[in-house]
């Protein structure tokens, strides 16, 4: 065989590799999606005869209806404890909310407060309160750079 033939022939295996590994994932996902079918109808099934009260006399069906009853059950109170949770944790944020606020504010009005006596000015002779920029102490008429 000839080096071009056999590239050729290469190349057409290379190709029928590719085709078959291509249809190899289309069927499994072809069988994924058919299998996910039927585990639908079976569940839609259980859910029938389970609602309608079939095959009651069945041992089998009947453990399986008192664990769905039991998980029910479970799930319920879960549910109900979640939802105090929730409410709680909503109640717990808010207070939280109202403490960060009021701590804003507190902190707003201590600046405040320090911003008011930064700019408040003595005299340094009688220790009297003077008008910031005044030129004399208005008590003992001490002259003020
Ligand atoms: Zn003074």
């Amino acid at each position: 065989m000839s080096f071009a033939d056999k590239l050729k022939k290469f190349t057409n295996d290379a190709v029928e590799k590719g085709k078959g590994l291509a249809e190899q994932g289309k069927l499994s996902l072809e069988n994924q999606k058919q299998l996910d079918a039927i585990k639908h109808a079976q569940q839609l099934i259980g859910a029938y005869v389970a609602e309608n009260n079939l095959l009651a006399e069945d041992e089998y069906v009947m453990s399986q209806l008192s664990a769905i009853a039991a998980a029910n059950e479970i799930m319920e109170k879960n549910s109900s404890r979640i939802a105090e949770l929730k409410a709680a944790g909503a109640a717990a944020a808010e207070q939280a909310e109202d403490a960060i606020d009021e701590a804003i504010s507190e902190a707003e009005s201590a600046a405040k407060s320090v911003e008011e006596a930064v700019q408040r000015a003595f005299c340094p002779e009688c220790g009297k309160e003077v008008d910031p920029g005044s030129r004399f102490c208005p008590s003992c008429g001490k002259p003020l750079v």
